[in-house]
């Protein structure tokens, strides 16, 4: 936990948040499908020269994949990515872009050719991205990903305590449906960009209400920022952790959970106190500045009053100082050279 407001306010939640990919999936999507127009082994060629400079985990997937096939991949220049949307480069000499359909519409390709198969393998429950080559299409890369496997128990306590699970990904509508109807979430937004995640947290936050917002990705930190408790996934990326008030080290979705559960008694806890050191003060004081209570004495409460305090910290749950210092350690341990990229 970064932020005191993350104790403060987790316990006042309602609605959480999640996106998708990396989230209640594993993060880790692997290509199923693929349908070329033309000729198979240049649609994956381009597609994975242009994703080979994105950390993006589809990216990561589509060059995997044509590196299991021996392909040799072209050199790819001026790579941009568009996040929460694709990728472009140039590649062979032809202007190459790759990602959500809807990247290449609004860049002024014609997709006729492709809609049949974006629509019959989204209708399957696959992330669906299509590649163009000079603005002419190429063909479409279907990828699929796991659900995490403690996604369906984490979403029945979560609404067990309570609470309203929100579904909000970049994904495409049939996709996000299947996965919402596997984990019982009524209220799902797809197609969403990075901006309007951010939006769609503020649209929840009116009235005052406090809002949760779980993501991993790039695309999710304007939304992990606006949230008032935003969580990161500990697998996510360097931005995602960066934007959050409560980290995931051990990167299970039960742990979101976990951290508020121990949020609310932390804050329980520290109210006591603060109620404790009033108590002891408010009677102290007075005795002591009327001379009432010798100084030796008023020495001897006011180090009463400082261990009662700490006592009261982390006395009824001793297992809890031991859990901060694993933690501790663990964190430690996890500072892999990825981590400290950023
Ligand atoms: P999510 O909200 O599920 O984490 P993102 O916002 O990262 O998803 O991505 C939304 C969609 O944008 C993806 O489903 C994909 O179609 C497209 N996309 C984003 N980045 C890339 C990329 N590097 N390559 C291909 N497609 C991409
Ligand atoms: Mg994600």
């Amino acid at each position: 936990m970064r932020t005191g407001e993350a104790f403060q306010t987790f316990g006042q939640v309602r609605t959480v948040l999640l996106d998708k990919t990396g989230t209640l999936t594993e993060g880790r999507p692997d290509v199923r499908v693929i349908e070329a127009l033309d000729d198979e082994e240049d649609l994956l060629r381009f597609a994975a020269a242009a994703e080979s400079s994105s950390e993006h985990p589809l990216a990561r997937a589509v060059v995997a994949f044509a590196e299991n096939r021996g392909l040799t991949l072209p050199a790819a220049d001026d790579f941009t990515s568009v996040t929460g949307l694709g990728v472009t480069a140039h590649i062979e000499g032809r202007d190459i872009l790759v990602g959500r359909p809807q990247l290449l519409t609004d860049r002024g390709v014609d997709l006729a050719l492709l809609v049949e198969s974006i629509g019959r393998l989204e209708q399957d429950g696959y992330t669906v991205i299509a590649v163009a080559a000079d603005l002419a299409p190429v063909g479409v890369i279907a990828l699929g990903d796991q659900l995490r496997t403690d996604a369906v128990v984490a979403l029945a306590q979560l609404k067990a305590d309570g609470l309203t699970p929100v579904l909000v990904t970049g994904d495409n509508a049939r996709a996000a449906a299947i996965i919402a109807a596997q984990l019982g979430i009524d209220d799902v937004r797809a197609g969403v960009l990075p901006e309007d995640k951010a939006a769609i947290v503020r649209e929840f936050q009116t009235g005052g209400a406090r809002v949760a917002m779980v993501g991993d990705g790039i695309n999710d930190a304007p939304a992990l920022m606006q949230a008032d408790v935003g969580v990161a996934m500990g697998g996510g990326t360097d931005i995602a952790v960066e934007s959050a008030d409560v980290i995931i080290v051990r990167d299970d979705l039960g742990a979101v959970l976990a951290a508020r559960d121990l949020s609310r008694s932390a804050y329980r806890r520290t109210r006591h106190n603060v109620a404790l050191a009033f108590t002891f003060n408010g009677i102290g004081i007075p005795l002591a500045t009327t001379g009432l209570v010798q100084p030796v004495w008023a020495m001897i409460a006011m180090a009463a009053s400082v261990t009662a305090i700490f006592a009261n910290s982390i006395g009824a749950r001793p297992s809890l100082l031991f859990d901060a210092i694993g933690s501790v350690a663990r964190v430690t341990n996890d500072a892999t050279p990825a981590h400290q990229s950023s």
